[in-house]
């Protein structure tokens, strides 16, 4: 039987963040995905690097906090792997004059905890940025550090330079765990190849199906229903204006995010395409959904009425019940740490180094204490 100190299921960008922490640990490390790393939510996100949204939207301070922090060690990440996968682009978030005073407040929360924002009234709004249609007394807030990650990207550069160190990438379906009849403590992982891992500790990284493989050891994750309107979101691309697109332009409050993609490519996502989606959104409505967000997109950026829908995908939240992470063990199990989170894209250079912290010090880590599995029974 395969033996590993640390078996991670899971190679998307959470768990392959993880493993780059786990690098210099000693410890052997198996992270196995039953499919191509970084190849499921990782890759069909909408992939916006920022801690802004979590004021804008009201989350409580600790998730504030870990989302700054998030911020924060993107940066750190991009020092230690330098590549092409982190794009800062810069965020623009326009505001309807009603709005105005709340984004100004906002602005000031952000840039109180260190984040890089800047309020525009809108005569400095209508001054920088000429180009858009936006109504009477409209405001915005300009986020310089923002930007997008390319997930598969990162993951596969991390995938590389870990080759031939104390941890490897491994393909399999874990189907069930072998546990201690007394301690229920995880023995080994099972794949559905009928092979074994022997390990000490697992660490589930597996996103919107972690709480499935959690419960094949008797562990609950509570995560919202497939079937809540809150999981499925749509995310487009499209073909770039001629000159291009400057910057993320956000608008109409969630109706529109639109950003820069990969050469010759704009990436869309937001609330107004006028569908209801279901986890079941046939690719025919995803693509009439689509168009009809970047017809709203192009009323407050006329440059995108040029631009041609090329793909759309309706794809699923990792949505803690709450909302916010889960990360640590279950009392019952404990070898047997979870991590799940929305915004993962945005989160993981900061819980991966945290939860490799937890793993190999043995001790909590202050800024994973807001959020355990316990704090829902
Ligand atoms: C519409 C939408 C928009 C989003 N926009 C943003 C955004 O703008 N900014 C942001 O920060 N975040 C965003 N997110 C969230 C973010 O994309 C996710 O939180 C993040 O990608 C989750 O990464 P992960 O590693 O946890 O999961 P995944 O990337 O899904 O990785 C989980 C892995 O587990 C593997 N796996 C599953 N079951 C098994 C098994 N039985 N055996 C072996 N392997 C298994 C899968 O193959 C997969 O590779 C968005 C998500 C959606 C759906």
């Amino acid at each position: 039987m395969e033996q590993a100190d640390i078996v991670i299921v899971g190679a998307g960008i959470v768990g392959a963040t993880l493993a780059w922490n786990l690098r210099d640990s000693g410890l052997d490390v198996i992270i196995v995905d039953r499919a191509e790393p970084g190849g499921a939510t990782t890759n069909s996100t909408f992939a916006w690097m920022n801690a802004s949204s979590k004021v804008r939207r009201g989350y409580g301070p600790d998730y504030v906090r870990l989302s700054v922090d998030g911020w924060c060690d993107a940066y750190e990440l991009a020092l230690e792997i330098p590549g092409d996968w982190m794009h800062v682009t810069g965020n623009l978030e326009v505001v309807a004059a009603d709005q105005a005073a709340a984004l100004e407040g906002d602005v000031r929360r952000l840039v109180g905890q260190g984040y890089l924002t800047q309020y525009l009234d809108p005569e400095r709004l209508a001054a920088r940025y000429p180009e858009l249609v936006v109504d009477e007394g409209s405001a915005a807030a300009w986020y310089p550090d923002e930007g997008w990650i390319d997930g598969p990207a990162l993951v596969t550069d991390i995938a590389r330079r870990l080759e031939g160190g104390n941890v490897s990438f491994r393909t399999g379906d874990v189907v069930g765990f072998d546990q201690d009849g007394g301690s229920a403590r995880v023995t080994s992982v099972r794949l559905a190849s009928g092979e074994r891992i022997r390990t000490g500790q697992v660490v589930v990284t597996a996103g919107v199906w972690t709480a499935d493989i959690a419960a094949l050891a008797g562990v609950t994750v509570p995560m919202a229903a497939r079937a809540d309107a809150s999981v499925p979101g749509i995310v487009a691309r499209a073909t770039a204006p001629a000159d291009g697109l400057r910057h993320q332009i956000m608008g109409g409050g969630d109706d529109f995010v639109v950003r820069p993609h990969r050469p010759g490519e704009i990436m869309l996502t937001g609330e107004g395409h006028g569908l209801e989606l279901t986890a079941d959104t046939s690719p025919e409505e995803a693509l009439r959904g689509a168009e009809a967000l970047l017809t709203v997109a192009a009323k407050t950026v006329p440059a995108l009425r040029d631009c041609d829908v090329t793909s759309a995908t309706v794809c699923l939240r990792a949505l803690p019940a709450d909302g916010v992470s889960i990360t640590g063990a279950d009392a019952d199990v404990p070898n047997l740490y979870v991590a799940v989170t929305h915004s993962g894209i945005s989160l993981a250079p900061t819980l991966g180094k945290f939860i490799a912290a937890e793993l190999l010090s043995g001790r909590p880590e202050e800024a994973l204490e807001p959020f355990r599995l316990a704090r829902f029974r």
